[in-house]
């Protein structure tokens, strides 16, 4: 007759105990090794008929004194959101991929690890494991060219998107692209004029490398949306599908416990201070009354979410996706 493991133990334990034997229960194995590994950087979501990825670029910390703000008041917002130590504010970089059926449309490229260290530069990988290949890339649409959106787009002097055009507000292609500009640039905000310039000449000399100015659409449901102040060219894309629609908006914003609470609170990253001060809190003001789904370079990943007016009366919250499956 089998004993079922059950019985077995039982019948071994009382036995044991009968024999006045004591028998310390060893250990099944030795101590797990933790493995720290996380699971792979993205998320994704529908909007109507369009597949829309999150890809996690990585993330790190910034000091909050790049932010243009009281000092006071700005310490008090990270710490109603547990961020206890100002020099290192918790940060994070996401790109954006769309499958509208037709076309697979990437806006935002990640740091590729020209810039922003080790923590950073990891969207290729996830674009990989999230199950497309960087060769099926038909577009590349850039919302600005600092580091941590282009810089994803090359590799050792080679496209890394072999078969993408490239396409970006060209008031942003002609300062970041301009050698004038870029020598009479600041010693620390040269490097954004290298990896632009770097990123841009193997697109460039296979005819790849396309600006734009005045489009209403780029490809069926995926339109330039201006969204001025942070550069020169700095643009969003409004993605629209059967009534449902998704705002990729770039740097509109860096620092969610800061700048949802109080949009005027500015970054030391945006070219026209001002300017982007007023689009942030306008677009805020339209995003909340809409209801529309935002796609943030620089909210938590997977950086999608709405804003909704804050009970306080003052500001706004960010409000994230809740995970879904989608099969
Ligand atoms: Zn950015």
């Amino acid at each position: 007759m089998k004993l079922s493991p059950i019985i077995s133990r039982t019948v071994l334990a009382v036995s044991l105990a009968f024999a006045g034997t004591f028998v310390a229960v060893a250990p099944a194995q030795a101590a797990a090794q933790m493995q720290h590994k996380q699971v792979a950087g993205f998320y994704r979501t529908m909007i109507g008929d369009y597949e829309v990825t999150a890809l996690h670029d990585g993330g790190g910390a910034i000091d909050s004194s790049l932010l243009h703000g009281d000092p006071a008041l700005i310490q008090s917002l990270l710490a109603r959101s547990f961020q206890n130590d100002p020099k290192h504010v918790t940060a994070t970089v996401q790109g954006f991929l769309v499958n509208t059926g037709s076309k697979l449309v990437l806006i935002d490229t990640g740091a590729g690890g020209h810039w922003g260290g080790p923590t950073l530069g990891k969207l290729m990988k996830n674009l990989k494991a999230s199950g497309y290949k960087p060769e099926q890339v038909d577009l590349v649409l850039l919302t600005h060219l600092h580091a941590d959106h282009v810089g994803g787009i090359y590799k050792s002097g080679k496209r890394v998107f072999p078969n993408a055009t490239v396409m970006m507000m060209k008031a942003d292609s002609d300062v970041w692209l301009s050698k004038e500009i870029a020598a009479k640039a600041p010693e620390d905000a040269k490097v954004f004029f290298t990896i632009a310039q770097d990123g841009a000449a193997p697109y460039i000399a296979a005819g790849k490398w396309k600006p734009y100015e005045g489009i209403d659409e780029i490809v069926s449901g995926i339109a330039p949306h201006a969204i001025p102040g942070h550069t020169p060219g700095h643009t969003g894309y409004m993605i629209s599908s059967k009534g449902e629609s998704l705002l990729v908006w770039g740097d509109c914003a860096h620092v969610m416990a800061v700048q949802m609470p109080h949009p005027e609170i500015g970054i030391v990253f945006d070219s026209d201070g001002a300017m982007a001060i007023k689009t942030r809190e306008d677009l805020l003001v339209k995003l909340a009354a809409d209801k529309t789904m935002i796609g943030a370079a620089h909210m938590p990943f997977p950086g999608l979410g709405r804003v909704r007016k804050a009970d306080t009366g003052v500001g706004y919250d960010w409000v994230p996706a809740t995970f879904v499956n989608l099969k």
